[in-house]
């Protein structure tokens, strides 16, 4: 997205900027995603959320976001909801192949199958897959963003941010098909008992998941829930839909008497039947890369601008810093900041 976002910006302030893409099709991980775009509610929030963030990137993202997403809508991108439905959020949704083509009209001339070799402003997506594959977990997002921003970005004496390690993460039931990523994901772990392969309990988890979904040792858990739990919603289907969804993705879904332990007790396993389902983590973008300051300009180890180099998107570290936001927000917001200052 952040590529598209910057593209379209530089347009309008009479650049003629090239989006070089990787990929066979445009769009990344966004056009695979749920399309909302949000922040939290306040600087406050956002920093209980990302203690270990910048504030000075954060505060970006509270103050443009509602700019950045009336520019949108100016673009030609029609919101499907005007809220997000999460009260501890503010933000909107959009169709995500809209939302896709809209900006790519406004980007301009999109070159697909070409990686980059020169660039001014980075938006290669972090290095999910990269990440993904070392640690032996999925890849719930685009296959082509393998870290080659922050690689082009540390040859020219750029720095990393912390968080190397974090990831936004999501439960699935098995390798999914990408259209499956937001339907089959497993998003219900506060109704759910969280096990791993010995059925030890490993807690509980923060409202968007990602915190448990990062610590399931190996990358592996059951998530058991009782019959009172799958009445239970989430959003807008209920966690029985949520099982059914990773019973038809193909993933192992049983009951609990066909576990290899004993389910320890629990006040979350009340009403039979328990039914089990296999998940595994997936990486969905990282969270640490490079470093940036407020401009969207990269910055080397003394926290001085490296000439001419700029990067948006999960390329660029230290947003989300120990918690969990919204990437598409971030994306926006820095790949319009980008533009504006590549072109200054
Ligand atoms: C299933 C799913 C659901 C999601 N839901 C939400 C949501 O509802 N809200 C939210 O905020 N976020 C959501 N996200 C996350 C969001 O999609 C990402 O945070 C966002 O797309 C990141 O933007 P980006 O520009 O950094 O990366 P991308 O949108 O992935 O774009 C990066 C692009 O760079 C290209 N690229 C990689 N390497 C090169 C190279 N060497 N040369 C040229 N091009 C290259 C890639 O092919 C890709 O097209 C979701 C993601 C997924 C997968």
């Amino acid at each position: 997205m952040a590529g598209l976002a910057a593209a379209a910006r530089a347009r309008e302030l009479g650049k003629t900027p090239v989006v070089l893409e990787k990929g066979t099709r445009p769009g990344g991980s966004m056009l695979l995603s749920s399309g909302v775009v949000w922040r939290h509610r306040s600087l406050e929030d956002f920093r209980a959320e990302c203690p270990s963030g910048d504030p000075a990137l954060q505060t970006r993202i509270v103050e443009e976001l509602d700019d950045a997403l009336a520019w949108l809508e100016s673009l030609g991108a029609e919101p499907v909801a005007r809220v997000t439905g999460n009260p501890l959020t503010v933000g909107k949704r959009f169709d995500a192949r809209e939302l896709t083509d809209v900006l790519l009209r406004a980007a301009g001339d999109v070159r697909l199958g070409e990686p980059f070799r020169h660039a001014a402003i980075l938006a290669t997506g972090g290095f999910g897959a990269r990440l993904a594959r070392e640690r032996g977990l999925l890849l719930r997002a685009n296959p082509w963003s393998e870290g080659d921003g922050l690689d082009y970005a540390l040859a020219r004496g750029a720095s990393l941010t912390a968080g190397l390690n974090e990831f936004y993460g999501r439960a699935l039931p098995s390798g999914v098909d990408d259209r499956e990523y937001v339907s089959a994901a497993q998003v219900y772990a506060q109704h759910a008992l969280v096990l791993d392969d010995e059925g030890r309990d490993l807690g509980g988890a923060a409202w968007h998941e990602s915190d448990l979904v990062q610590r399931l040792p190996g990358g592996r858990a059951w998530y058991v829930g009782d019959a009172r739990a799958r009445r239970q919603s989430v959003r807008d289907r209920t966690v029985a839909e949520l099982v059914g969804a990773a019973r038809a993705a193909g993933g192992d879904v049983r009951a609990s008497e066909e576990l290899p332990f004993t389910l320890p007790e629990s006040p979350k396993l009340v009403e039979p039947p328990f039914v089990a389902v296999r998940v595994r983590a997936a990486v969905t973008h990282t969270i640490g890369g490079l470093r940036i300051d407020d401009r969207a300009r990269v910055l080397d180890g003394d926290g001085h601008a490296v000439p001419g180099l700029h990067a948006a998107g999960a390329d660029a570290g230290g947003i989300f810093t120990g918690g969990y936001g919204s990437g598409l927000a971030a994306a926006l917001v820095f790949g319009r900041i980008a533009a504006e200052t590549a072109q200054r």
